[in-house]
């Protein structure tokens, strides 16, 4: 037998195990995840197991049953229904299923404090479930912001962040940040961002103009979200790869 890179089934229980939500293309009845979060969590020593969207809500509770933490990967823009708005022309409805499973993913997380790391669209929807709303498009609702919508290769810096002096963000990356004025280069995906951030939530970073580019939930374990994709820059940047393997020593026991 040819010796594996990874645990074997004796050893697997020591590796924390990371669930990953996928996206839903419903034209195709189709779940899928991009590969790089599967090997940005593979190299912060963890076991990805992706989670197919379920209608079943018993279901995709049950799933944290066999999970030690649960990412939640970037996608479609999230129904602004979930915090009480109409839709505006520039936001992409997503599939139903989508919304419904990952709201029901977090509720029941933050129900067990299992740790939670939401990106991109995982730091909006997350902000949402917990009562927060979205800017549904940048460009047209907040003035004298740059372009958040970068182009690739998307491991690159689109813009800077600052991280806030005594967040737990800071403390991770404090040797790093000393050196840069708590700046740090973050690439851009998005067209929406946090406009209220949810109640029991404190801010780690803004972006250069303005807008809340992370945030966490000091009252749980481990509850952030970063509006950045840290699985993009982490095989480059290795302050990115911090970030998630500190999100994945957290799910450790
Ligand atoms: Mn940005």
């Amino acid at each position: 037998m040819s010796e594996s890179k990874l645990a074997t089934s004796t050893h697997t229980s020591i590796l924390p195990v990371i669930g990953l939500t996928t996206r839903y293309l419903d034209t195709t009845d189709e779940c899928a995840a991009l590969g790089v979060y599967i090997r940005a969590v593979e190299a912060a020593g963890a076991i990805p197991m992706l989670l197919p969207a379920s209608a079943n809500d018993e279901i995709s509770a049950a799933y944290l049953d066999h999970i030690d933490g649960l990412l939640i990967t970037g996608g479609d823009d999230c129904d602004p229904a979930l915090y009480h708005e109409e839709r505006r022309p520039e936001t992409q409805m997503p599939p139903k299923l989508l919304d419904q499973y990952e709201t029901v993913l977090i509720h029941e997380a933050l129900k067990r404090d299992l740790p939670l790391f939401g990106v991109c669209r995982g730091i909006q929807i997350l902000n949402v479930v917990c009562g927060g709303t979205l800017y549904q498009d940048i460009k047209a609702q907040v003035p004298h912001t740059h372009n958040h919508v970068m182009r690739p290769p998307y491991c690159d810096e689109a813009h800077k962040v600052q991280i806030l002096e005594g967040t737990p963000l800071y403390e991770l990356m404090h040797d790093e940040l000393a050196k840069t004025r708590a700046q740090l280069g973050v690439n851009s995906r998005h067209h929406q961002a946090i406009k209220d951030l949810a109640k029991g939530f404190e801010v780690m970073a803004l972006s250069d103009d303005g807008l809340i580019e992370a945030m966490y939930l000091p009252e749980k374990r481990f509850v952030w979200g970063v509006q950045w994709h840290p699985e993009l820059m982490c095989f480059k940047h290795p302050a990115h790869m911090q970030l998630i393997q500190h999100f994945v020593d957290a799910c450790k026991h």
